[in-house]
């Protein structure tokens, strides 16, 4: 499940003729805590694929050792396990510590945020990177890209919604900023671990849930108990996160420091496409033994007030902190100009030249 091995050659050539000195041996070993269980595809597949690339690179001597959550036993201590030195670095999503700092939320995604492309066009080109910085360089952080799940389905349903009545005391499970949002119309809002999920929703705990994509959802079962699938609004490009100990990684030899970056990197862009792939292929394979799933996109009237509570949740994080203003006004002037590319570009390109339904 790794193509992206077939880049290792090129990698090694580059670093050969590059400034690199291939007699530094240093031998150095490195305890990596992830967030997820050890069989998480695409997750889990990324941070593997960039400890084979470092260890390569390395001619064997940079050896990082992954720990899954059911080995460390803390999957939402990653971020304190790091920053104490426990671990030199970790496998995360920034938005699950929005409650140390409301700032991390946009570092994730932001409900009617930007996409994918637009996300890494604003994180490499549009500031995104000096603003992560600023965000995790105080805490003795360093914070990169760590793999994009693209636009998320906004969830499995055992009702339709027709409209704001339906949200009404609905129970749902729906982690983060978007919550909050659902919360405002309504709706009960739950966290419950990924293990209980199934279980919940045939039992009638929760009404509904989100997780993620076809992809990851397939395996957890929901489209068979809960019909109605809808579409995204609320993580449109969730970006997970490498977190490195600043103070490990000063370190390091500089030939290593730049192995690292570059595995981080490409392993982020490859689990983008990966989990792409895993998408495509399973949404064929669920609506083919599912003809019951009937994908659904919530109502405008639903949408118009997701869209107010979300403007008002906005409002009231800019008010509480400074860096989250600076974040969130930094995505929104970046986007009013990359979203008219969006719009002429792929946008255009979809909706004109669809082929006919057959
Ligand atoms: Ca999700």
């Amino acid at each position: 499940m790794i193509p992206m091995k077939r880049l290792l050659p090129f990698l090694l050539a580059l670093l050969a003729v590059g400034t690199f000195s291939l007699d530094a041996q240093e031998r150095v070993r490195w305890k990596l805590a992830m967030t997820w269980g050890p069989t998480l595809s695409p997750f889990v597949d990324a941070v593997e694929e960039m400890a084979s690339m470092v260890e390569e690179m390395s001619g064997g001597n940079f050896v990082i050792r992954i720990d899954a959550s059911n080995k460390h036993k803390s999957p939402f201590g990653v971020y304190d396990m790091v920053k104490a030195g426990q671990y030199e670095m970790g496998h995360s999503a920034s938005y699950y510590y929005k409650g140390k700092n409301i700032a991390f939320q946009p570092l994730t995604t932001m409900p009617f945020g930007m996409t994918a492309p637009e996300q890494y066009a604003w994180f490499y080109y549009g500031g995104g990177m000096e603003l992560m910085e600023e965000a995790f360089r105080p805490e003795g952080l360093l914070a990169y890209p760590g793999g994009n799940t693209g636009n998320q389905m906004g969830g499995w349903f055992r009702t339709e919604i027709n409209g704001l009545e339906d949200l009404e005391g609905l129970k749902m499970r729906i982690p983060g900023f978007a919550g909050d949002v659902f919360s405002e119309l309504g709706v009960t809002v739950t966290n419950i671990p990924p293990g209980e999920l199934y279980t919940s929703l045939e039992r009638g705990t929760i009404d509904a849930l989100e997780w993620v994509g076809p992809g990851m959802d397939i395996k957890m079962g929901f489209h068979k108990i809960a019909p109605y699938y809808y579409t995204g609004w609320h993580e449109p490009a969730t970006e997970l996160l490498y977190l490195v100990n600043e103070d490990e990684f000063n370190d390091l030899p500089e030939n290593y420091q730049a192995m690292l970056v570059a595995a981080m990197k490409l392993s982020s862009y490859n689990m983008y496409a990966e989990n792409y792939h895993m998408s495509a292929v399973a949404w064929r394979e669920m609506a083919e033994e599912f003809p019951n799933i009937e994908v659904r996109t919530f109502p405008e009237e639903v949408i118009a007030a997701m869209k107010e509570a979300n403007e008002e949740l906005i409002a009231e994080a800019k008010q509480e902190s400074p860096l989250f203003a600076k974040i969130l006004e930094s995505q929104e002037e970046y986007m009013e100009g990359v979203r008219a590319w969006t719009k002429i570009s792929d946008y255009d390109y979809l909706t004109d030249n669809l082929e006919p339904e057959d």
